[in-house]
């Protein structure tokens, strides 16, 4: 699954790609996805101009002269850029075609993922809710601190709810809270301030080597075989178990947090 580094790298990838760009014409092959694709998104697109492509959370805000398109990767989605005559695969259900004779397609087999478009990004339903981002400048331990007083739930559930701070997947979550060496049952309610520096330094190192990582698959978005090029990267804990900690050579645990699994070590980790 796409997770924020993932979305990211996306972004860095196919922006030089498509900003300054008109969009000449879309192609909707399939509109069903998590929310249905409305009538008349390409008449909302065609002839605009792309200004920017942002990031939200997990979501692409692509900013058109008029309006902007927010697409979200789901499960399995993927963009890529092609050339605007290349044939569709299996699962290629939309495609943006530029004035470049280039164009943006947008794979995904499982379909959860979404394309919405809005003419107000900041007051749409996707965003009101949503907690700060985990690299800006306003996650920060006083942030945390502050979220955290009076909870009683364990810190790594915490860390995932994206009303408190968003794109912090199962993955990142397990990884920070290792490099943290923070137990990821301890209640959130417990965690000293001083720990919390450490945890929002832990996410922002983590997050951020993983778009470095990223980077080095830049090349991939655009090429023809239609793998969405997303990238593995150096895990300490998530999907060990059972084998030796990278730093004390003891086993790697496993336990299910709000219904999913979670790795940590038991001897780094309090
Ligand atoms: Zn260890």
């Amino acid at each position: 699954m796409p997770e924020l580094p993932e979305v990211e790298t996306t972004r860095l990838g196919i922006l030089p790609w498509i900003v300054g760009k008109k969009i000449k014409k879309v192609i909707i092959r399939e509109r069903q996805f998590r929310w249905k694709i409305q009538d008349d998104l390409e008449k909302k697109l065609e002839g605009k101009k792309i200004q920017s492509i942002k990031r939200r959370a997990k979501y692409l805000i692509f900013d058109t002269d008029y309006g902007s398109a927010i697409i979200h990767l789901g499960m399995s989605g993927s963009l890529r850029i092609i050339k605007d005559t290349e044939p569709p695969n299996k699962h290629d259900h939309v495609d943006f075609l530029l004035n470049n004779g280039m164009g943006l397609r947008l794979h995904d087999p499982r379909r959860f993922g979404s394309l919405l478009w809005t003419k107000d990004v900041s007051s749409h339903f996707l965003f009101l809710k949503l907690g700060v981002e985990p690299l800006s400048e306003d996650f920060t331990e006083t942030y945390l601190n502050l979220k955290a007083k009076k909870r009683r739930i364990p810190i790594k559930q915490f860390i995932m709810n994206a009303h408190i701070v968003v794109g912090i997947g199962n993955i990142y979550a397990s990884e920070s809270l290792f490099h943290a060496g923070i137990n990821p049952k301890t209640q959130t309610g417990c965690i000293s301030r001083k720990r919390f520096s450490i945890l929002v330094k832990s996410i922002k190192n983590v997050l951020e080597s993983a778009i470095k990582a990223g980077g080095t698959t830049l090349r991939n978005y655009y090429k023809t075989d239609g793998d969405p090029g997303y990238f593995k990267q150096y895990l300490y804990v998530y999907g060990r178990k059972g084998k030796p900690c990278h730093i004390c050579k003891r086993k790697i645990s496993s336990i299910t947090i709000g219904q999913r699994s979670t790795f940590y070590c038991k001897n780094c980790q309090h």
